[in-house]
């Protein structure tokens, strides 16, 4: 057999999907399988089944309301079945003309006029038209490009090329892998005698061997990354402890075992002459910041510059605050970007410092993006790494201020920082980079997603912190919680009033704070009250946080601006209004504003009914847990991990046939299995790179 000719039309369709050549048309698997090997009778079939059902039509109608529709009505020996057909051609109309025969596959469901199927996939057919022999693959496709050429064009490379297994004998037996090939064939064409479901759920071991070895991809190409960064260069920072110790013995705490064994390693990262990229993951409230500032000190002792870039001016501003109390004995004076400067002062902080004088800089991300150039910069931190979103980095990206073929470069936080503009001190060398974030993401996923970077773990609390009780209370229930603010608040103490997310949509929610605000300052005429969202200007922001942090407000309606790292400790009591709406990470992040001081905190979920179930099982884990990284664990069951990794915003799918979650054993193997394929055979390791990766520059990150 030959090679079909592809035409450009249709390789510009291919291209689309991701396929360059036509060894990759091999591993454009099935994304599910139709049963054409039977018919079912018209009288058996259920809503929401997917069947085949064949019969004749009966009925050939074009109807115009809602919409211009060809409706079709078929019929077999037991039962009758409508068709329906929005986008349709002439010549579909004449296929199902009155008294053909035809065979009709696609999801049943309950119409207007009874039993119905929508957009089914119909052929014309005779009394000995045979069926199937296997089942059907369904292939991911884009508009233009039909199921049929596909198959055929992927069954046309089955034949043609050649499909070697890029891993050794011993490997496969030993892990009990099935042969590349094999497994290829076997997905692309199962014969009949294999089960359904076990191609469905791809627990097939055909299926399994391209998992792992999808999953074995990732790792050695991790794993490469991982040693590029090492030929890169960056200044070392050796760590002459006189700047940090003071810092760590003027502290009114000391540091957790955590807190100190990830100083230590970021302190020996920032040692070497490679740019560190190290992820600080913590739960909320477990003392990032100190960490960081250790991290900015060891890079100050060295006589370099240290830029620390935060998602929202509220957390910049209170890193601003915090950070110039621990360094201002020592000698150095932060400076803080706020977008609330006027423009002359910020021009003599960019003077400052691309001078050099200034050896701390802190602000917004969107702040660095206005042409801050510095002297010479040896650390940039990313706060709430999470938070920068996909689309600020893809805006950053289209900017085209980004050399994107770097390898360097293709790490997202890279990228922001890279993007924003933050010069390395020399042509050659680079910033080492710290990253915090508080998605306490498990730590398989972590290795996994972010296996490029190093990652450090604060995996304790400081002492002394009193759990934070939670209470899940229905809306009718209202009158009550008021009560317990009042009386909280009368007591001395200080509480949120977290307002609801409105479908995604930044003025309704708003407007919801708006009117909250205006309710709750009648409500409690005794109480001074503030409002803090999204849209207030900098300045004003700034100025209502800080009166809330010196207690001048007693209770704060906040959007869910106050999401991500706001530190007022004497607040102890947070209400949640339509805790329903919120996902789990949200709610764990709200929920840790509170108990941050000694006092007993407590956080009411005020929720309306009826609760969806995917809103009451996300109650029920934030309800049992207060541990970040169990909730995790949760929420990666109940969402997969796409979502959880903002993957499903971002459009770019990580993995296309593993799922880290349910392929866990998978995973385990495939990191063993890379180190010692690197090991003992690194033109294995080659050719799998070659196989799975050849196109993927965005393969792991967005
Ligand atoms: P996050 O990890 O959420 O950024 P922070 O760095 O804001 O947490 O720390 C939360 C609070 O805990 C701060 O008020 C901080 O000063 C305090 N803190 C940090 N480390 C310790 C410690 N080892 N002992 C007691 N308090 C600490
Ligand atoms: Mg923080």
């Amino acid at each position: 057999m030959q090679p079909t000719k592809i035409s450009p039309a249709t390789l510009s369709k291919l291209a689309k999907l991701g396929i360059h050549h036509r060894s990759e048309l091999l591993l454009h698997l099935p994304l599910r399988y139709e049963d054409e090997t039977h018919l079912a009778p018209i009288s058996t079939v259920q809503p929401g089944q997917t069947v085949q059902v064949q019969g004749t039509v009966t009925h050939n109608e074009i109807a115009f309301r809602p919409r211009r529709t060809l409706v079709c009505r078929m019929q077999d020996s037991g039962g009758e079945l409508y068709l329906r057909f929005l986008n349709f051609y002439p010549s579909q109309q004449k296929q199902l003309a009155e008294g053909k025969q035809i065979r009709a596959i696609g999801e049943v469901r309950m119409g207007y006029y009874g039993l119905e199927m929508v957009h089914p996939k119909c052929r014309a057919v005779d009394d000995n038209t045979p069926l199937q022999q296997s089942l059907t693959p369904v292939y991911p496709t884009t508009a233009g490009l039909s199921q049929t050429v596909l198959r055929k064009l992927i069954a046309n490379a089955l034949e043609t090329l050649p499909v070697t297994d890029t891993l050794p004998e011993s490997l496969l037996r030993r892990l009990k892998l099935a042969d590349f090939a094999d497994s290829l064939r076997l997905l692309h064409n199962p014969t009949p005698d294999i089960a359904a479901f076990s191609l469905e759920n791809r627990s097939h071991t055909a299926w399994r061997r391209i998992k792992f070895d999808e999953l074995l991809a990732q790792q050695l190409s991790m794993r490469a990354h991982h040693r590029e960064r090492g030929k890169r260069i960056a200044a070392a920072l050796a760590p002459h402890r006189q700047l940090t110790s003071r810092l760590i013995k003027a502290l009114p705490f000391a540091l957790t075992q955590a807190q100190q064994r990830s100083f230590a390693e970021i302190s020996s990262d920032l040692a070497q002459p490679h740019p560190m990229q190290r992820l600080l993951l913590g739960d909320v409230g477990s003392g990032k910041t100190i960490v960081a500032a250790l991290a900015a000190l060891q890079a100050i002792e060295n006589g370099y510059q240290v830029a620390l870039l935060s998602p929202t001016e509220i957390l910049a501003e209170q890193h601003y605050l915090k950070l110039r109390d621990w360094l201002e004995p020592l000698g150095i004076t932060p400076v803080w970007l706020s977008g609330s400067l006027k423009k002359k002062d910020k021009q003599l902080a960019a003077e400052r410092i691309a001078s050099g004088e200034t050896l701390l800089a802190i602000g917004t991300h969107a702040l660095f993006q206005e042409k801050i150039s510095f002297h010479k910069l040896g650390l940039a931190i990313v706060d709430e790494q999470h938070k920068f979103g996909v689309q600020q980095r893809l805006a950053l990206r289209n900017k085209g201020k980004l050399d994107v073929g770097r390898a360097s470069a293709r790490h997202a936080s890279l990228e922001t920082v890279e993007a924003v503009g933050l010069k390395p001190d020399l042509q050659t060398t680079e910033p080492h980079q710290l990253m915090m974030s508080a998605t306490p993401i498990p730590r398989t996923l972590a290795m996994s997603y972010y296996a490029d970077l190093d990652v450090s773990v604060i995996d304790e609390l400081p002492p002394g912190r009193t759990p934070v009780v939670t209470k899940l209370v229905s809306d009718e229930r209202r009158d009550e919680v008021i009560d317990r603010v009042r009386a909280a608040c009368l007591e001395g103490q200080q509480a949120y009033w977290v307002c609801p997310l409105i479908d995604e949509s930044e003025t309704l929610q708003l407007q919801t704070a708006l009117e909250t605000y205006q309710l709750l300052m009648q409500t409690f005429p005794e109480l001074r009250v503030g409002l803090v969202h999204g849209k207030l200007d900098n300045a004003e922001k700034v100025r209502v946080m800080a009166a809330f942090k010196a207690n001048e407000l007693q209770l704060l309606v906040a959007t869910t601006v106050i999401e991500v790292g706001v530190d007022v400790p004497n607040a102890s009591l947070m209400v949640i209004d339509h805790a329903e709406r919120m996902g789990l990470a949200q709610l764990h992040q709200l929920r840790g504003r509170v108990g941050r001081g000694a006092a007993h905190s407590l956080c009411i979920l005020l929720y309306q009914q009826p609760l969806s179930e995917l809103a009451r099982a996300r109650l029920k884990i934030i309800f049992e847990s207060t541990d970040g990284f169990a909730i995790a664990q949760q929420d990666l069951h109940l969402r997969g991990p796409g979502e959880l990794l903002g993957a499903r915003q971002s459009g770019v799918a990580m993995l296309r046939f593993a799922d880290i979650n349910a392929d866990e054993d998978l995973l385990d193997q495939a990191r063993q299995a890379a180190d010692e394929l690197l090991r003992d055979s690194p033109a294995a390791a080659q050719a799998h790179l070659q196989r799975w990766m050849a196109n993927k520059h965005d393969y792991m990150h967005v």
